[in-house]
């Protein structure tokens, strides 16, 4: 029998009962218990519909109030010094290490976060140091077994790899000099033992290990590590199923193969054509093959004709017993279900699959493949042999005029006409900004009102009309705000803005758009991408009107906001039948009209965030450059169609800029800002060193906290970044938007930034 599985489910609830619980537990209108009564009811409703749709293997211990890796963290005693003996409950612990807390006479910034692989999910890096004393405070995946065990539903549970776990952490600031965490790996094992005897112990048939490094190229430095790690795993464990996935094994798969383990996943939605390798080098062996062809990054209905036969080709080298047919990796990326859609035409919902569809695909395929006669499986196959065509036939319908417009790009539409220094005079003469100048990533906060204003826009109890005097006056108020406090390079707020991809998508063509789709990003916070269709287009310009109503309330400039075409592309689910190339450079010409109807409606700079460039980068560097060669032109097409005197900036939400630093100059925007706050100087050593001759404004403090950074602390991040950087090039800014932030602390925040600028000035 070929079985079906699931690597992971999404934990946000159907209707963001977690995002709901968690945040009312903060805000201390929720206990503990009935936080965790919260979560058990979401667990248990996903439990129940994967069983129901026929998932022969389900997971569990994937669960989390806030980020998997940060559970994983707290489970294993990785919890740094300074959020302990603070009197914190272990609840507020981990809540402190993911978001910081401050309140009392804790106070406590969060953890770093970064990207989880090449997705916008964000993991709570781990900090290990040799006084890092492995112990198993808690048994996620034993407790979640034994939860849905209970509930009836035995389920796989899924625990983080040793190996992917240190090499996902860094070593702490306190670590001596050269610590590599991996050199924790033989006490990390056997707590790592402990953890698999007692799910053993459960009752436990097999465990999920998920190992992701395995696709970067960094994992062929680990083969010993992984020797070691499974070796000693496999004897006491469960039967253990090694997951790989966002990518290609390549060469590894030849040391991979060869660990003692009962089966290996492999992603087959990114890495279609690995499977050949891949079953060249599991037939000798024993291993049972799980083959990842309904994919977690996307929400397009499978192909089953093609998914049936590299199931099918599996299943002839292996024979069915030996072949898993599973989500390609956790469905956390994809929104819980279609069901809930009413607002998508008929044809439209019939081009997709959310979580819960993935997960009757996955049972229909393998049903297939094991050779049901269940009729209904005949009758899946064909409904979804019809979709696919129909699909196919919907996208004949290309744009002409878009098209031909991407084929004319010529090289002179990169370039913007003088070099920087000589932009620099012309755009300071315009702007006469101060040294040191003080702006602000874009957003302002995004209050219950705003939200609750567009809700009744939606709904129609609220005018248009209303609703533009509505906005009119929240920009009017981050305006005055901003002058109040002296702040230099003016934003308006970006209050009009449901997100900063929906935003543009909505005023585009080619975009399709769910109610309820949401997909998390980091901790509470849920995004909902937008699904690109069809060729993409700018029908008529989409933020001059508030820019420009911004900059008629004040003297001071006024910079516009933008959202990049490599970040619109990224934060959306893109079409899979063109290339991502052609849907960015759609993109880029529909935002370069609006950045040079920015410039014709008097604006005097203009940002285009692009936090995404990195974290769309490919995992493997053989596949940068193919990469690079049409995201960084995509910029400068959107970017470079103004003059001199428009100072373009940039936004990157991320710090890691050693190995992409070259792409990064290419850009050649007038100002980068970049997050800056909690990872140490190295990055600004970076600039220094390739020479970075642009402005650029590191991040002063962190915005994922809502904790409130003091005038000491700011002067302190200045005064180091002074060390390094020029002077001249200097801008002073948070380290991203401040849409998730109360009013309160930003204030605080602010006041404190401008007046470190103000010393800064008088002291440099
Ligand atoms: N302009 C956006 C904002 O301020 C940028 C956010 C981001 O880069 N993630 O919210
Ligand atoms: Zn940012």
């Amino acid at each position: 029998m070929v079985l079906s599985s699931v690597l992971g489910f999404p934990r946000i609830g159907a209707n963001r009962e977690v995002k709901k619980a968690v945040e009312a537990y903060w805000a201390n209108k929720l206990s503990a218990d009935e936080l965790t009564k919260a979560a058990a009811d979401v667990k248990k409703a996903s439990w129940t519909s994967l069983k129901e749709r026929g998932v022969d293997l389900i997971p569990s211990g994937d669960f989390t109030l806030y980020d998997h890796v940060l559970d994983h963290s707290a489970a294993f005693n990785v919890i740094p010094k300074r959020y302990l003996g603070k009197g914190l409950s272990p609840l507020d612990v981990y809540f402190a290490m993911g978001r910081g807390r401050q309140a009392g006479d804790v106070d406590v910034p969060a953890c770093e976060m970064k990207k989880w692989f090449d997705s916008n999910y964000h993991f709570v890096v781990p900090e290990f140091s040799e006084e890092t004393e492995f112990k198993l405070n808690f048994n996620k995946a034993l407790e979640e077994y034994r939860e849905a065990k209970d509930l009836g539903i035995i389920t796989r549970p899924v625990v983080i790899g040793a190996v992917t776990f240190l090499a996902l952490g860094k070593a702490a600031k306190d670590a001596r000099p050269g610590f590599q965490p991996m050199s924790l790996l033989p006490q990390l094992i056997s707590v790592y033992k402990q953890l698999l005897v007692a799910l053993k112990e459960a009752g436990a048939e097999s465990v999920q290990i998920d190992e992701p490094i395995l696709v970067l190229d960094s994992a062929s430095l680990y083969e010993k590590q992984f020797a070691q790690t499974y070796a000693e795993l496999a004897p006491v464990s469960p039967k253990l199923v090694l997951t790989t996935y966002y990518g290609r094994l390549d060469s590894n798969v030849n040391f991979v193969a060869k660990l003692p383990v009962a089966a290996l996943h492999i992603d087959l939605d990114r890495a279609p054509t690995q499977l050949d390798e891949v079953i060249a080098a599991v037939k000798p062996t024993n291993l049972v093959l799980s083959l990842g062809l309904v994919s977690g990054r996307n929400i397009w209905k499978t192909d089953f004709q093609a998914a049936l036969k590299l199931g099918q080709k599996a299943v002839e080298a292996l024979g069915k017993d030996r072949v898993i047919i599973a989500s390609s990796s956790s469905l956390l990326h994809t929104p819980v279900s279609l069901a809930a859609e009413n607002k998508l035409t008929a044809e439209q919902k019939d081009w997709f699959a959310f979580a819960l569809e993935k997960a009757s695909e996955i049972s229909i395929i393998a049903s297939a493949l094991s050779g049901s006669q269940d009729p209904k499986v005949a009758e899946a196959v064909e409904a979804n042999r019809v979709s696919i065509a129909k699909r196919r036939e919907f996208e004949r319908n290309s744009d002409a005029t878009v098209r031909n417009r991407v084929a004319a790009i010529t090289p002179d539409m990169l370039e913007r006409k003088s070099p920087f220094a000589v932009r620099k005079e012309i755009q300071q003469k315009q702007l006469q900004l101060p040294k040191f100048p003080t702006t602000t990533i874009g957003s302002f906060p995004q209050t219950k009102e705003i939200r609750q204003a567009r809700a009744k826009l939606n709904k129609g109890e609220l005018s248009q009309e209303e609703y533009e005097k509505f906005i009119e006056k929240e920009i009017e108020n981050v305006v005055r705000f901003q002058e109040r406090i002296g702040l230099d390079l003016l934003v308006h707020g970006e209050p009009e803005r449901n997100d900063m991809v929906q935003y543009f998508g909505e005023q585009l063509e080619g975009f399709v758009f769910t109610q309820n789709g949401w997909v998390q990003s980091y901790g509470s916070r849920y995004v909902r991408p937008p699904i690109i269709v069809s060729d993409v287009s700018r029908p008529t310009p989409m933020t001059v009107h508030w820019s420009s109503y911004a900059q008629s309330l004040t003297s001071k400039p006024m910079k516009g906001m933008l959202t990049g075409p490599v970040t619109i592309l990224n934060w959306s689910f893109p079409r899979a039948d063109v290339s991502r190339e052609l849907q960015c450079k759609q993109l880029a010409l529909a935002l370069r009209d609006e950045v040079i109807d920015l410039e014709k409606a008097g604006i005097k700079a203009v940002q285009v965030d692009e936090p995404a460039l990195r974290e769309g980068l490919p995992l493997r560097k053989a596949d940068w450059d193919a990469y690079l060669s049409w995201a960084l032109p995509s910029f400068k097409i959107a970017t470079a169609g103004v003059t001199d005197a428009l100072q373009t900036h940039s936004h990157f939400c991320y710090s890691d800029f050693d190995d992409i630093f070259p792409s990064i100059q290419a850009l050649d925007a007038d100002v980068i800002s970049i997050e800056a706050s909690k990872s140490d100087m190295k990055l600004l050593n970076t600039f220094k060193h390739y020479g970075y001759s642009n402005q650029i404004g590191p991040g002063v403090y962190d915005i994922h906290s809502p904790r409130v950074p003091s005038e000491e602390e700011i002067k302190e991040r200045l005064a180091a970044m002074l060390s390094i950087l020029p002077s001249e090039l200097l801008f002073v800014n948070p380290d991203c938007g401040l849409k998730t932030r109360g009013w309160a602390e930003t204030e605080a925040s602010l006041i404190n930034l401008v007046n470190a600028a103000r010393w800064a000035r008088q002291t440099y």
